[in-house]
Parts: structure tokens; sequence; C-alpha cells
């Protein structure tokens, strides 16, 4: 059973090349994360090492390994796969690469074909690049190579011109919200808002479904803001306060209310120019087309250059509490508008 939702061009290609045996020994997928590239990967080294004659079964032991990630002929590297500093990770190394050199050059163990998925392949070091680009170029027999990346272009021109390139869509929001509702059981309203979140992207938002609380967090953020649009100046100045106290403490929440904000300045203009399927936050269209009512659509230009800015001066260690004052003062500018209407 191939897996993968929405990705019914990458899938036709890949299911074709192996129902005819012509798979290449190198892919790299392309997309944004959680879109399924992953997934799709295991499912490829299922199907060439399944013991079913319907491959990938997903059922026979080799499947159910693999799927486990305990298959000794199926190798993941991701920057997960290394514990000496997990979190500030931002290459490959050389030694990684070197590792997998007797993995690679091994016949199969347990199963019919190697397959070597690497994931982050835009991370590789140089010397990482070079010594994979061996590889390619002189394939070891049995051995498939599957390299995800978030965009083509970030991948080595030299290892991209060994591999077949498959590019991974995004999910139109009906089309995802429908299979998330088959999946989980959710109100379609509540499956339409994720999918609007995750972007298009099937592994982004079934994640976030199954998590307890994070869509009522999400509403609740969101709907907090909405309400600072239309506050008085010192309730929001009373925010930028408790903001910039957060952000010594936890920096990310800060940064992940500002990204909320611009979400939702760009929900409005969108609404002001009647693009109202782009609208992430859809079940909020009331508050918006409010919102939208009574500004023009330079004050939210206005408001997501501010939005910008701030994010910028964070990152550059300016007070946090200037930054989010000046902030709160931008907003205003909805304000004047709606006293002189
Ligand atoms: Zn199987």
């Amino acid at each position: 059973v191939w897996d993968v939702f929405g990705q019914d061009i990458a899938l036709g290609h890949l299911v074709t090349a192996f129902e005819k045996d012509s798979l290449h020994h190198a892919y790299l997928f392309s997309g944004p994360q959680q879109i399924g590239k992953k997934l799709m990967a295991i499912n490829l080294a299922q199907a060439l090492n399944c013991e079913s004659e319907n491959a990938p079964c997903g059922d026979c032991d080799s499947c159910r390994r693999i799927e486990s990630l305990i298959h000794a002929d199926v190798c993941l590297i991701d920057m997960q796969s290394f514990d000496d500093e997990p979190d500030n990770r931002k290459v490959i190394k050389t030694e990684e690469i070197k590792d997998i050199q007797p993995f690679i050059h091994l016949p199969p163990f347990e199963g019919k074909m190697k397959v070597i998925i690497i994931d982050g392949v835009e991370m590789f070091s140089a010397h990482a690049a070079n010594r994979l680009l061996k590889n390619l170029e002189e394939p070891p027999l049995k051995v498939t190579f599957i390299l995800l990346a978030e965009v083509k272009e970030s991948v080595l021109p030299t290892i991209l011109s060994r591999c077949q390139h498959i590019e991974f869509k995004r999910t139109p929001y009906d089309k995802l919200a429908s299979w998330l509702c088959e999946q989980e059981e959710v109100e379609l309203s509540t499956a339409k808002l994720v999918s609007h979140l995750s972007g298009g992207r099937p592994g982004w938002a079934l994640s976030a479904l199954k998590q307890d609380d994070f869509l009522s967090s999400y509403i609740e953020q969101r709907d907090r803001l909405l309400h600072l649009f239309n506050a008085d100046r010192s309730e929001r100045f009373g925010y930028a306060e408790k903001m910039a106290v957060k952000f010594s403490s936890d920096r990310f929440l800060v940064m992940d209310e500002l990204k909320c904000w611009k979400t939702l300045a760009r929900d409005v203009l969108f609404m002001k120019y009647g693009l109202e399927d782009k609208i992430i936050n859809c079940d909020a269209l009331d508050k918006l087309h409010e919102l939208a009512e009574r500004c023009h659509p330079s004050n939210i230009s206005n408001i997501l250059g501010a939005i910008e800015e701030t994010e910028y001066q964070l990152h550059r260690n300016v007070s946090p509490r200037l930054a989010l004052e000046s902030l709160m003062l931008g907003l205003e500018c909805l304000q004047r508008i709606s006293i002189k209407l």
C-alpha cells in the first residue's frame, strides 16, 4: 500500500517505474517539510524489499521492519540521527557519509535492495557532498539513494545532476480537508482550518490534529490578537510589556505570536481584495470582514511592514519592549481610519 496522500503525479511516476523495473538509482524528492517526502521514501524502500506480490504490502515482516526503521538494509540519515549537538546542527558532516560507506558496499543483508534515505541534503558540508557524489557517480549495485530537500535549488548542482528529481506539491485545501475528515473524526470546519494552517501539507495537518490542545490554543491565541486590533492603547501597551518579559525566557513563543499577527494581517488584506479562498483563518470570516471594512489596503500593508520590522529588530537584539511597543503603535492606524469614517 502506497500511503502518501495528495502526491498523485510523484506517486504515478514512481509506481510506473517500479512496475517496469526501471527505477533510477538516485532520486531527489523536493518539497516543503511534512508534505510526504519521507513517507514516500519509506514506501519506496518497502516496495523494493517487500516479500508479497502486491508490493509494498505494508504487512510483511520486511515492510513492518522498514516502517519501524529497524531493517538492516534501509538506512535513514537526518538531522535527528546524531546525538552530539542536536539543536544547533546546520550541516551533515563528512564522517557521517563516511560511516555509510561499508553499508553501501556490502550486499543486501536481509532484503533485496539497500536503500539510503538522506533527509536535509541541502545541509551537506562541501566534503560530505563530494563523498556522496562519488557514490552517485559510480553507484554500487543494489543500492538506491533517496535524497530529500525542501527546495531543489538549495542542492548542489553536481548532486542534482545525478538524481532523478521529483517535486512534491501542496495539496489543495478542500481536498486535504476532506481527507482529514476521513482520517480523524473531526468536523469539516475544523479540518478546513487545519488544512489552511498547514499550507496544504498533509503530514503537518495530521500531526496538528493528533495534538490534543493544538487547535484550541491556536484559536485562543488568534482571538486574543484579533481583540488587540480593537483594543485601546493602554491594553496594547500592557500586551507589549507582557510579551517583552516572555521574550527573555521563550523567544520562540514571541516569534510565533508575530507569525500569527502576520497571518491575520494578510487575511484582512485578502478579505479586502475579495480573495476569500486564500484566507487562512477561514473560521473567523466575520471578524476579518469587520476589520477589512474599516481599513484601507495601505494601512494593512503598513502593519505587515511593521510586523516584519519587529521580527527583524528582535533578531538583531533590539530591546524587545521597544520593538513591541512600536508595533502596537503601528496598529493605531486602523483606529484613526475608523474614527475618520
Ligand atoms: Zn511487504
